[in-house]
């Protein structure tokens, strides 16, 4: 904990006065450009991976970077989609899952979660994200974790579909959604091809 501390004194002595007209300018205006909806998964770090400025992506991160759909009553998922779509704006919205993610390992193995109740409580919303593997090719081991990995961002994409927020911007064509999988261990990262439904190399 002590390092977090010192970290954050290096920030506001170091690194603030660096940026100060960005961080002066971010102090009365909101106006991200993108949502990102990535996995809480400690190494995976939106403004890293993207190289985006403070102020530029808003963000939730939930285990699995499962998105609840809609409906299923007071909901911080849903409230943030439904701020970040309907108030700020944005113009992209980003699902992004990960190599080696624990929630799409414990799924697509199989693992007992009694002790876990709210973990396996929450991963109730990959069921068709899993139901769509399942479904597929015969895979084990990490192959069948990488191919979960692929159906949940297009799961949690159809969860996300269900926000009436950003289906009236759909409409509107005022909004496109994105489906990402980023790989920890080579830093790189695919995106859903829409018209081929299938995770090509991610270019801009
Ligand atoms: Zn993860």
């Amino acid at each position: 904990m002590n390092e977090i501390a010192a970290g954050f004194q290096r920030f506001s002595r170091d690194v603030f006065p660096t940026q100060a007209a960005l961080f002066k300018k971010l102090a009365t205006t909101h106006q991200p450009t993108a949502l990102f909806i990535g996995c809480s998964d400690a190494r995976v770090v939106p403004e890293l991976i993207t190289q985006t400025d403070p102020g530029e992506l808003f963000v939730i991160r939930t285990a699995g970077n499962l998105v609840p759909p809609h409906g299923q009553g007071a909901d911080g998922v849903a409230a943030s989609i439904e701020y970040a779509v309907s108030v700020l704006g944005v113009a992209d919205v980003i699902v992004c899952g990960h190599s080696a993610c624990g929630a799409m390992t414990a799924l697509a193995s199989g693992s007992d979660l009694t002790g876990l109740p709210a973990v396996a409580g929450w991963l109730h919303h990959a069921d068709a994200s899993k139901a769509r593997t399942d479904a597929g090719e015969h895979l084990a081991g990490p192959d069948r974790v990488a191919a979960l990995v692929r159906d949940n961002v297009l799961a949690q994409l159809a969860n996300l579909k269900t926000h009436p927020s950003v289906a009236k911007a759909l409409v509107q064509q005022k909004l496109t959604l994105h489906g990402w999988v980023y790989d920890i261990g080579t830093g790189s990262a695919e995106m859903l091809d829409v018209d081929s439904g299938r995770f090509v190399a991610l270019t801009s």
